[in-house]
């Protein structure tokens, strides 16, 4: 989980707090607490955007959209290395360094899970699905039905959209996730104001506690995983999974070999 990579949207970081405070508190006393952290590495970065978040704007210190600031799969605007901002490089290497299955950002002013991809190839607003549609769709249905009013969303069909069909950006942190790091990242808008009264945060915790809870136990419990090594020495080898009718593949870690695969149920 990744909060706050928007300065001017604290919710993020205080409930990934929350959530981590809860995980740390339930282990061995709630059987979703203990599946999460006996089952999953999971890795929680309350802020992406400190500055952003002390200047109380949208941009870091160089004023600079973060989540415009990733390579782009159509467009070349952010290819120039020595101008990509210091939190944009601290990502994309932690991404390449960890080999996620999957990651969600936290965002606020909107209440919905939007999933890739994030731009369109002629930039018109469209439905633009990309190849593991199917499983995205599940992913941020997941969040949304477990989410305490998110589902009954007047604007977004279920509480879900496509993120092109929505507004197409360019540069997101989303779509290159999915692309480079295999990572199936969902954006998360998880609260209509930006700067709730500190008393409903906890109020924003609890709507979201069980979304969050559930998004990560169901990746335990979807897709295929394994490891991929060679018999006589039990080394990992180069490798990636591919799923017939999905025009995707997912690399084995070069550490361990281990592969995860989430494909949507059915
Ligand atoms: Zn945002």
């Amino acid at each position: 989980f990744i909060g706050n990579v928007h300065g001017d949207e604290p919710v993020g970081r205080e409930v990934l707090m929350q959530l981590a405070y809860w995980l740390c508190d339930n282990y061995l006393k709630d059987p979703l607490a203990t599946l999460i952290v006996e089952n999953t590495h999971l890795h929680i970065l309350p802020s992406m955007n400190p500055d952003g978040f002390a200047l109380r704007r949208r941009g870091n210190a160089n004023n600079v959209d973060l989540n415009r600031d990733f390579p782009d799969q159509f467009f070349p605007n952010n290819d120039d290395i020595k101008q990509r901002q210091p939190e944009t490089r601290a990502i994309m290497n932690w991404i390449k360094q960890e080999h996620f299955t999957a990651s969600a950002s936290l965002h606020g002013g909107a209440l919905v899970a939007n999933y890739p991809w994030d731009g369109s190839r002629d930039t018109r607003k469209q439905y633009y699905g990309c190849p593991d549609d199917k499983a995205f769709r599940y992913m941020a249905s997941m969040y949304s039905q477990s989410h305490y009013n998110m589902s009954l969303s007047k604007e977004f069909e279920g509480g879900i959209t496509n993120g092109a069909l929505w507004y197409p950006i360019y540069g997101g942190m989303q779509d290159w996730n999915y692309i480079h790091g295999g990572c199936f990242e969902l954006t998360l808008e998880i609260s209509d104001v930006k700067w709730p009264k500190a008393s409903e945060l906890l109020v924003i915790w609890k709507q979201n506690k069980m979304s969050m809870l559930n998004l990560v136990a169901s990746l335990v419990k979807t897709g295929v995983h394994g490891r991929i090594f060679a018999a006589d020495t039990g080394r990992p080898i180069p490798g990636s999974l591919m799923v017939k009718g999905i025009d995707s593949k997912i690399n084995a870690s070069g550490t361990f070999g281990d592969y995860h695969r989430i494909i949507a149920p059915g």
